[in-house]
């Protein structure tokens, strides 16, 4: 095995170290999983390993393979994640009042960024030893989740919120996934399928208490530091929308690392933005008072109970960063805002960031003079339903050449 650079899982809270071939998803000295651990590395191995050029070619995420906890001889689970453009978008830029770039990760195999965790994941699991996953999910883990099995050859089962999108309970159905539609909220789901972990000891995706599956997420950092370096520019800004809190916490690590490796010369401050009606993690750094009642329709930011919060508010707090609320309204305008400036189509939780930038300019965050990156993280296909909101409808018209010289 060629895991060696891996050297412990060590609790962010108290600082145990336990041993990384044992797969452990909490410290054991803390009350039920606010212990979370976090994956330490050997960085001199990595280093002598990763032998690529930083050249802003990047075919999957596989290119920063020795930087992934897994035995990186082995063939890795696959479907081609990461890589994904960093775009200029200038239009948007223009409606903003300030300077953007889109990452769009909802171009991953499954439609979101939690790809990268997935295949990580499932890379470990099948390592392991393991044939059987399962998740708790507000619709795109499971999906992803299930994907990922598939093409790895594992069993796959999922607990998700009844109320999910349907096309996100649909999807995992296709890839052969039992999917369990939990008459309840998400942070019931959740607690569900950590009980079935214990009694069955099935392989749990939980990207926030699996240390291995927020190491995935890492790619998007090293990405966005790479392109950023070819740019010849690091961003002032990294926006991301925060449901569990993993995808921000994973991407600052993974930008901070290249930092640290020298591989680009400066870091960014990270925006989280959270929904008015699930804000745990904005009311936590900010130390105001929260409620774990949900009310959004971006369902995969919709969190009562955040499991990552401290990992989230340490990215935010160690780059200077910090974290802005929008309200439904202003999401369903940021879709709308990036479909017709720029091409492009995200769920709400993709578009969230866009929301939460328009915020940060308008309350001086976020100076006209600066640029920001916006992470895009789910593609809109999946739920019809929910984007339709954001529109006026189809204008109909009879089937006559008059009916059209009436509107233009
Ligand atoms: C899961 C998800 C998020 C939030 O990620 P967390 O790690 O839960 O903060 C954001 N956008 C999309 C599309 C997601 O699927
Ligand atoms: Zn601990």
């Amino acid at each position: 095995m060629t895991n060696d650079h891996v050297t412990a899982l060590t609790c962010t809270l108290c600082g145990a170290r336990y041993d990384p071939t044992e797969l452990r998803y909490t410290c054991e000295n803390h009350e039920g999983v606010a212990g979370i651990l976090e994956v330490e590395y050997d960085e001199r191995v990595i280093l002598d390993r990763f032998s690529a050029d930083l050249d802003g070619d990047i075919p999957s995420q596989w290119k920063y393979a020795p930087f992934l906890p897994v035995d990186t001889e082995c063939d890795p689970v696959t479907l081609g994640e990461g890589g994904t453009d960093l775009l200029d978008a200038p239009q948007l830029s223009v409606q903003l009042g300030v300077s953007v770039l889109v990452k769009d990760d909802g171009r991953n195999p499954t439609g979101c960024l939690k790809d990268r965790a997935s295949s990580v994941g499932l890379t470990h699991a099948s390592q392991s030893g393991y044939d059987t996953v399962t998740c708790a999910s507000t619709g795109n883990a499971a999906a992803s989740l299930a994907g990922y099995a598939a093409r790895g050859g594992l069993d796959c089962r999922i607990f998700v919120p009844a109320g999910a999108p349907e096309g996100k309970l649909v999807q995992p159905q296709i890839y052969g996934a039992d999917v369990l539609a939990v008459d309840g909220t998400y942070d019931e789901a959740y607690d569900l399928s950590l009980a079935v972990t214990d009694v069955y000891g099935w392989y749990n995706r939980n990207a926030a208490i699996n240390p291995f599956l927020i190491e995935g997420k890492r790619t998007v950092g090293f990405e966005l530091a790479e392109q950023s370096a070819v740019r010849g520019q690091v961003p002032d800004w990294l926006a991301f929308s925060m449901g569990d809190g993993c995808t921000i916490a994973g991407a600052w690590k993974g930008f901070r690392e290249f930092f640290e490796f020298g591989f680009v010369d400066d870091v960014p401050k990270m925006l989280g933005v959270q929904a008015e009606g699930a804000a745990a993690i904005h009311d936590a750094f900010h130390e105001c008072e929260s409620t774990d009642e949900v009310e959004t329709l971006a369902d995969s930011i919709s969190v009562g109970c955040p499991r990552n919060t401290v990992k989230a508010c340490r990215a935010l707090s160690d780059s200077g960063g910090t974290a802005v609320t929008v309200a439904d309204s202003e999401i369903l305008d940021g879709m709308r805002l990036l479909g017709a400036t720029e091409g492009l189509y995200a769920e709400p939780a993709g578009a969230a960031p866009v929301a939460g930038v328009k915020r940060a300019v308008e309350d001086g965050i976020i100076a006209p003079d600066e640029t920001v990156g916006i992470v895009s993280t789910g593609m809109g296909l999946k739920d019809t339903a929910g984007a339709a909101q954001a529109t006026d409808g189809a204008t109909e018209i009879a089937p006559s050449l008059s009916a059209v010289e009436a509107l233009y």
